[in-house]
């Protein structure tokens, strides 16, 4: 589903991923471990095509498709999802509006008409209580004066609506409560389909305790220096990332 081959980008002029290889298929969950500032948010601004990354070397290929060829509403239309570590405040524009234009392009891209209003409000309360907001939430400036973690389970609340073959989450786990972590772990987990793939980018292995990933990398340096199953992420949280950059030196 996603092939990223030798991957390198700048952000402002400086190398920040160098040579960076991932395969993901669908139904597969990964996990994405590594120090700060190795590169992980900005591997989810390249491929969500966020101006000012640029891309110097390497392919992505999204179900075959040359992702970087895409504009970025495009690539949302395609089913790729980017739940971010810092989801923007869009004041003025309801939740509500935000989420039914958001379901409508991707229904258009399938070319199936808009979704029915009256429908779309049951659903959108329902997922609404299946992630712990208020329903006041719908009303909302889109996470306007949402707090991080109402943030979090807004952004949950958006991939369960768009229903994505690809959803990847950018330390969806961090400045979470325990009870919040569980929302969000069940609604990941919620979406595990044999048609869908999720790439979770995680500082910490407690959310893996919860999600249980197919695979772990650890990204260093801007690119993948280790992968292994689950086991991994608990042998980072004994030993840290010191004893892995000393391995690939
Ligand atoms: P991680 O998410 O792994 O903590 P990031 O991808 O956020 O790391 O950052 C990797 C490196 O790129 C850091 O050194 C960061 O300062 C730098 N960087 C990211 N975005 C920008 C930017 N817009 N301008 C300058 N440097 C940036
Ligand atoms: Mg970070
Ligand atoms: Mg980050």
């Amino acid at each position: 589903m996603l092939s990223i081959e030798n991957l390198r980008a700048t952000v402002a002029g400086k190398d920040i991923l160098n040579g960076l290889s991932l395969q993901v298929k669908a139904g597969e969950v990964h996990a994405i471990m590594g120090p700060n500032g190795s590169g992980k948010s900005t591997l989810g601004h390249v491929l969500a095509g966020r101006p000012g990354y640029e891309v110097t070397a390497g392919s992505v290929a999204f179900n075959g498709v040359d992702l970087l060829a895409m504009e970025t509403e495009e690539r949302a239309r395609e089913g790729l999802f980017l739940a971010f570590q810092y989801p923007v405040e869009i004041p003025g524009v309801s939740n509500m509006e935000f989420l039914k234009a958001a379901v409508d392009a991707v229904r258009a891209q399938r070319g199936e008409p808009p979704v029915d209003s009256v429908a779309f409000l049951k659903q959108a309360r329902a997922v609404c209580e299946q992630v712990s907001l208020d329903q006041s939430f719908l009303r909302r400036g889109v996470n306007e004066g949402f707090s991080g973690g109402e943030k979090k389970r807004n952004e949950l609340m958006q991939m369960l609506l768009l229903e994505p073959r690809l959803a990847i989450l950018d330390e969806t786990d961090s400045g979470l409560d325990i009870d919040a972590l569980q929302v969000v772990a069940d609604g990941v987990n919620h979406l595990r389909d044999p048609e869908r793939a999720i790439v979770l980018v995680t500082h910490y292995q407690r959310l893996l305790n919860h999600i249980e990933p197919d695979f772990v990398h650890v990204l260093a340096g801007g690119r993948i220096v280790k992968s292994g199953d689950k086991s991994l992420a608990l042998e980072l949280e004994a030993k840290g990332y010191g004893w892995l950059e000393e391995e690939v030196a």
